[in-house]
C-alpha cells in the first residue's frame, strides 16, 4: 500500500521549500488513495524545539495538508518523533552489529584527524581507514574491557555502484570507493540522523519517500542501510529546489519565505497551495488556478519537472488576487470584516456597509490588507469634505466651473443627498436628471462628476462608493488610522 511521510526538523519555520515537499507528499497519497504520514525529526536535541514543532503542525493545518498518521492523532506505526523511538534505533544498530554490517569502531577523535590530515596529504577521499574495520575478535575484547567509547560505523562494500531509479530524476548512481564506513551510532548511544531516518521509513512502511533534492548524498547512506538491513527498498523522487529569481538558492534575504511570514501578510492558504504546486509542477495544460481538490485530481508524479523552479512572490500575489475573487462572497466579506473590526473601522452600527464596501472592491485586490487602501481612498472622496466646505467649493470651481456650481446647488439644495438616501436607483436617477440639465451624458457627465465626487480621475464604480461614502458619513465606519 501507498504510505508517503513528510519529516521536517522542528528547528525553525515551515518554509517554501518544505511546504513544497509536504504538499506533494499529500497529493501523491491523496491522489493514490495512501496515506500520508508526518514524522517529527527531532534527533538534533539541541536545536529542535517544542515551539518549532507546534508552529510546524499549526502553518501545516493552516495549508489544509491533514495528515492521517503523527503526533497528536497517533497512528500504528508511532511514535512519531524521533525522539521517541531510540530503543528502535538501538535494536536495530546491534542487529547491523550482529550481521557484520557494522562494527565497533575504537578510534578516538584524535586518531580520526590524523587519518584525515594523511588522506588529504596523499590526496585521497575522507575515507575511514583505521583498523577496526578488520580488527579480531579478541582486539575488540581487549578494549570493550578497558572501557574505551566507541561507535558502530557501517562497513560499506568496498566496490562497486549503488544505483537508484528515482521517480522524477531517473536513474542516479554512485560510485562506492569514494564513500568511507560512517558511524550510524555515536559513543554516547545517539543514534546518526541517516539511520534514524533508514530505520524509519523501513518500520513505518513507507512505500515512496519524495523529499528535496538536497536529500540525495542522504539517500546513498540510507539506501545501503536499506540493503544491509533485508528491508525492502521505498521508491525515491527527489524534487529539485526553489530558487530565487536571481536562480540562487533561495533564503531569508530574498524576502518573505516561511508560511508563516505569507499567512501574517494575508496570504490565503488556497493561493498558497496553488502556487507551491506550480513550483515544479503542471497539469501539462495552460490552466494554473487549482484548489486542493483539484490537485489531488491532477497530480501526478511523473509531471515533476526536475529542474529548479524559481519563485516569484508577484505571481503569487497575483494568483491570491484570483483566488480571492472565487471565495464565495460571505466568506470574503467575513474575511475583510474581521480585519476592519480588528484595525478598528468598523463601528457598531455598520450595516450593510461590509457587503457592499467588497463587492466594490474586491476586483482591485490581490490581498485582504489591499483592502484597507481602497477604504481609505472612499473615505477621502469629498462628499463630507471640499464639496460641504467653503474653503473647498472655490478649488472645485476652478476646476470644473459651470457643473461643479451646478453640483454644489444640488448638494446645498438636498436633491444630492437625497438621491443618495434612496439608494441606488435614487441615485440613477438624479444623474440622469443632472445629466439633461447640463446637456452631458456619457463621458463628457461623468468625468467631471467623477473628478468633482471622487476627487479622482480613476476609481471603482462610482454610485457605489458613493452611496458607502454617505453610508461612512452617517457613522457606520470611521476611516482607517494612517500608519
Ligand atoms: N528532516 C529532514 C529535513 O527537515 C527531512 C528528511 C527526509 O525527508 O528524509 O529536511
Amino acid at each position: 500500500s501507498i504510505r508517503v511521510r513528510f519529516a521536517p526538523s522542528p528547528t525553525g519555520n515551515l518554509h517554501v521549500g518544505g511546504a513544497r515537499t509536504a504538499l506533494f507528499n499529500y497529493l501523491f497519497a491523496r491522489s493514490k488513495g495512501g496515506k500520508f504520514v508526518l514524522r517529527i525529526e527531532d534527533t538534533d536535541l539541541e536545536r529542535s524545539t517544542k515551539e518549532s514543532e507546534e508552529a510546524l503542525l499549526r502553518d501545516l493545518a493552516w495549508l489544509g495538508l491533514d495528515w492521517d498518521e503523527g503526533p497528536g492523532i497517533g497512528g500504528n506505526y508511532g511514535p512519531y518523533r524521533q525522539s521517541e523511538r531510540n530503543a528502535l534505533y538501538k535494536e536495530y544498530a546491534d542487529k547491523l552489529l550482529q550481521t557484520g554490517h557494522a562494527y565497533r569502531c575504537f578510534c578516538s577523535n584524535e586518531e580520526l584527524e590524523k587519518m584525515k590530515e594523511i588522506a588529504k596529504l596523499k590526496q585521497l577521499p575522507p575515507v575511514y581507514s583505521g583498523k577496526w574495520a578488520t580488527a579480531s575478535d579478541i582486539e575488540v575484547q581487549e578494549e570493550l574491557a578497558k572501557g574505551t567509547p566507541y561507535t558502530y560505523r557501517f562497513r560499506v562494500p568496498s566496490a562497486g555502484n549503488l544505483k537508484i531509479d528515482d521517480l522524477i530524476r531517473g536513474e542516479v548512481s554512485w560510485n562506492l570507493n569514494t564513500l568511507g564506513d560512517f558511524v550510524v551510532m555515536r559513543s554516547n548511544g545517539q543514534p546518526v540522523y541517516n539511520f534514524c531516518v533508514t530505520v524509519d521509513d523501513a518500520t513505518m512502511a513507507i512505500s515512496h519517500v519524495i523529499r528535496a533534492e538536497e536529500h540525495l548524498p542522504n539517500t546513498l547512506r540510507q539506501a545501503l542501510i536499506y540493503k544491509a538491513l533485508g528491508f525492502p527498498m521505498p521508491k525515491f523522487a527527489h524534487v529539485s529546489l526553489i530558487l530565487a529569481p536571481d536562480k540562487s538558492k533561495l533564503s531569508k534575504r530574498h524576502g518573505a519565505t516561511s508560511v508563516g511570514q505569507f499567512k501574517e501578510m494575508g496570504y490565503l492558504p488556497e493561493a498558497m497551495v496553488n502556487y507551491l504546486a506550480l513550483l515544479g509542477w503542471g497539469d501539462g495544460t495552460e490552466n494554473e488556478f487549482y484548489t486542493l481538490g483539484q490537485l489531488v485530481d491532477k497530480f501526478t508524479i511523473e509531471r515533476v519537472n526536475k529542474s529548479g523552479a524559481v519563485f516569484d512572490s508577484t505571481k503569487l500575489r497575483w494568483m491570491n488576487g484570483q483566488h480571492l475573487r472565487s471565495l464565495p462572497s460571505e466568506n470574503l466579506t467575513k474575511l475583510i470584516g474581521e480585519r476592519w473590526r480588528i484595525i478598528g473601522v468598523l463601528t457598531e452600527s455598520e450595516g450593510s456597509f461590509i457587503e457592499e464596501a467588497v463587492e466594490l472592491l474586491k476586483d482591485g485586490i490581490d490581498l485582504i490588507p489591499d483592502a484597507d487602501n481602497v477604504l481609505k481612498t472612499l473615505l477621502s472622496y469629498p462628499l463630507h469634505s471640499t464639496l460641504a466646505s467653503p474653503e473647498g467649493r472655490p478649488v472645485l470651481e476652478d476646476k470644473l466651473g459651470e457643473v461643479a456650481a451646478s453640483l454644489i446647488a444640488a448638494y446645498d439644495n438636498g436633491e444630492l443627498i437625497g438621491a443618495l438616501e434612496e439608494g441606488s436607483a435614487g441615485w440613477q436617477k438624479w444623474v440622469k436628471n443632472f445629466g439633461k440639465s447640463q446637456k452631458r451624458k456619457g463621458k463628457s457627465l461623468f468625468m467631471p462628476l467623477r473628478v468633482l465626487l471622487t476627487g479622482k480621475l480613476h476609481g471603482p464604480d462610482m454610485g457605489a462608493g458613493l452611496l458607502l461614502v454617505y453610508k461612512a458619513g452617517r457613522g457606520e465606519v470611521v476611516a482607517p488610522h494612517s500608519e
